[in-house]
C-alpha cells in the first residue's frame, strides 16, 4: 500500500479484484494521477486561507473530467453514476475540497442526464428538456463553465420535509427568482447556480419542485456572509441571495414536476456526497501506514511499525476500511430507480458508514501517528478537519440515516400501529 514519494498510490478498487470495467479503470487512473500529481500539493493553499481551488478546475476541464457525466453524443465522457462514484473517491484521497465541489457541479448533469432517461415523461417534455440539457452541456464542454447545487435553507426543505421556500414567479418568457440560500458551495466562483424552487401557487408544494440554472452574473444575484468554517474550507459555501432574478424558460434544467419524480424514485443520488469522504478515510489509512513504515512524505525515516500496539490499531483501521469500502461499493453497484427496500435500507447503512467512519479513521489515524502527524505541514490534519464534515450534510445526514434506517426497517411503506 505505501509507495515511494514520486510513484502513483494503489487504486483504491483495483480494477481486477473489483472487476471495474475499463471506462471506469481508465477513468480512476485518470484521477489518481491528476490527484497526485496537482491537487495534492495545492490542498494546503485552499484550506488554509478558505480559497475555491479554480486552479483545480482548469485541469479538470482540461482532463474532459468537467464533462464527465455530460453523454457521449452531447460531447462528455458519458460515465454513469457508479463510475463517477469511483472517480470522484480517488479525487478526495488528495483534495477533498475539489471533490466535493465536483460533486456539485457533476450533480446537474446526473440529475438531467441518466436520471432523467429512466424517468416518465410526454414526449414533447423529453423533447424540450434533451434541447435545454445540450444547452447546458455545451456550456461545460466547450466553455468549462462550472455548476454550484445550492438546495439548502436552513429549514426543513433540504431534507425533503417541507416544500422549499424560495420561489420562481412566472413572468414573460421565464420566471422570477426570490429567496436564500445557505451553504452554496462554489458561491462566487460557479458561471450557474442549479437552484431548487418551488412554481409560487397559492400553497406551495414539493411537487412544484423546480430545478433552474441561475446565471451567477444575473441582476438580482448576491453572494453574502463569510465562510470561515472547521473543514472544507476551500468549498467557500457562503450563502446566496436572489431578489426578483429573472431566468428564461430555456434554463430549466429539468421539467416542471421532474425534479420530485427523480428525488422520489432514484434516492441513491443523495450517495453522491459520500465518495469525497471514502477517499478521505483511505487517505488517512494511507498515511498511517506510510507514517508507521517511516515513509511519509515530509517526516524523518522513523520507523515506528515495530510496537504491537501500532499493529493493532493499524489492524483494526483495516477492517473498517474494508467493510466501509465493500458496503459503499455494493450500494452504488445496485443504484437506479426505484430500488428494493433491501437495497434503500443498504443505501442509508453505506451513507452512514462512510460518513461516519470517514472521520473515526481519521481520528485512529491522529491517535496512532500521534503528535507530529497532526501537524499543519501534513496532511492528516486538515483530512481530520474536512472528514467531520461528512455526517452534517444534508438531506442524509449520519442522523437521518439513523431514523430512516430503523423506522423503514420496522414498518412497511404505509404501515401503522393500532
Ligand atoms: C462543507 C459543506 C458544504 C456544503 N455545501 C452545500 C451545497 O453546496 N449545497 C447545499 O444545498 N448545501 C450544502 N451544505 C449544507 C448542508 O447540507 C446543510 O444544509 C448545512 O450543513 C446546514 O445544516 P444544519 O446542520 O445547520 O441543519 P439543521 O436543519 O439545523 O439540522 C441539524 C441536524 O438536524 C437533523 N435534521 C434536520 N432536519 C431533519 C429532519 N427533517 N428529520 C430528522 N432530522 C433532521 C439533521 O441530522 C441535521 O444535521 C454544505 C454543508 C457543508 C458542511
Amino acid at each position: 500500500m505505501a509507495t515511494a514519494n514520486n510513484q502513483l498510490d494503489a487504486p483504491m478498487y483495483d480494477p481486477g479484484a473489483w472487476r471495474l470495467t475499463g471506462k471506469q479503470a481508465d477513468l480512476t487512473a485518470k484521477a489518481r494521477k491528476l490527484g497526485r500529481e496537482k491537487f495534492a500539493g495545492r490542498a494546503d493553499k485552499w484550506d488554509r486561507d478558505a480559497i475555491f481551488p479554480m486552479e483545480n478546475y482548469k485541469d479538470l476541464h482540461k482532463s474532459k473530467l468537467l464533462g464527465i457525466c455530460v453523454p457521449s453524443k452531447n460531447g462528455g465522457v458519458g460515465a454513469d453514476y457508479m463510475t463517477y462514484m469511483l472517480t470522484a473517491a480517488e479525487i478526495g484521497r488528495y483534495c477533498g475540497t475539489t471533490s466535493l465541489t465536483w460533486n456539485m457541479h457533476v450533480s446537474s448533469c446526473l440529475w438531467t442526464g441518466d436520471l432523467a432517461d429512466d424517468l416518465k415523461m410526454t414526449a414533447s417534455q423529453r423533447k424540450t428538456h434533451n434541447r435545454r440539457r445540450a444547452i447546458h452541456y455545451k456550456r461545460i464542454v466547450k466553455d468549462g463553465a462550472i455548476y454550484a447545487q445550492p438546495f439548502s435553507e436552513g429549514g426543513a426543505a433540504a431534507a425533503g420535509a417541507a416544500p422549499f421556500g424560495t420561489t420562481a414567479t412566472r413572468t414573460d418568457g421565464g420566471w422570477l427568482i426570490n429567496g436564500k440560500k445557505i451553504f452554496a458551495s462554489l458561491a462566487g466562483s460557479a458561471d450557474y447556480y442549479g437552484v431548487l424552487c418551488t412554481e409560487k401557487k397559492q400553497n406551495l408544494s414539493r411537487r412544484d419542485t423546480m430545478y433552474v440554472a441561475v446565471p451567477a452574473d444575473a441582476e438580482g444575484v448576491t453572494v453574502v456572509g463569510d465562510w470561515d468554517p472547521l473543514g472544507m474550507r476551500g468549498t467557500v459555501s457562503r450563502n446566496l441571495l436572489f431578489d426578483n432574478v429573472f431566468v428564461s424558460n430555456d434554463e430549466q434544467l429539468m421539467p416542471k414536476g421532474i425534479y420530485f419524480a427523480a428525488a422520489t424514485s432514484w434516492p441513491h443520488m443523495f450517495l453522491t456526497l459520500t465518495p469525497t469522504y471514502m477517499g478521505i478515510a483511505q487517505a488517512a489509512y494511507d498515511f498511517t501506514v506510510q507514517y508507521l513504515r517511516g515513509e511519509a512524505p515530509g517526516t524523518p525515516p522513523v520507523k515506528r511499525r515495530m510496537y504491537p500496539t501500532k499493529q493493532l490499531a493499524v489492524a483494526n483501521m483495516h477492517m473498517m476500511l474494508e467493510q466501509t469500502k465493500a458496503v459503499w461499493f455494493q450500494a452504488i453497484s445496485e443504484a437506479g430507480p426505484n430500488p428494493s427496500k433491501e437495497q434503500v435500507l443498504r443505501a442509508y447503512t453505506a451513507q452512514y458508514s462512510v460518513m461516519e467512519n470517514s472521520n473515526e479513521l481519521c481520528r485512529m489515524a491522529i491517535r496512532t501517528c500521534g503528535g507530529q502527524s497532526m501537524l499543519k505541514s501534513l496532511p492528516l490534519e486538515r483530512l481530520y478537519r474536512d472528514s467531520r464534515c461528512g455526517a452534517l450534510m444534508l438531506p442524509w445526514t449520519a442522523e437521518i440515516c439513523q431514523d430512516r434506517l430503523g423506522r423503514e426497517a420496522l414498518y412497511d411503506r404505509g404501515e401503522e400501529d393500532e
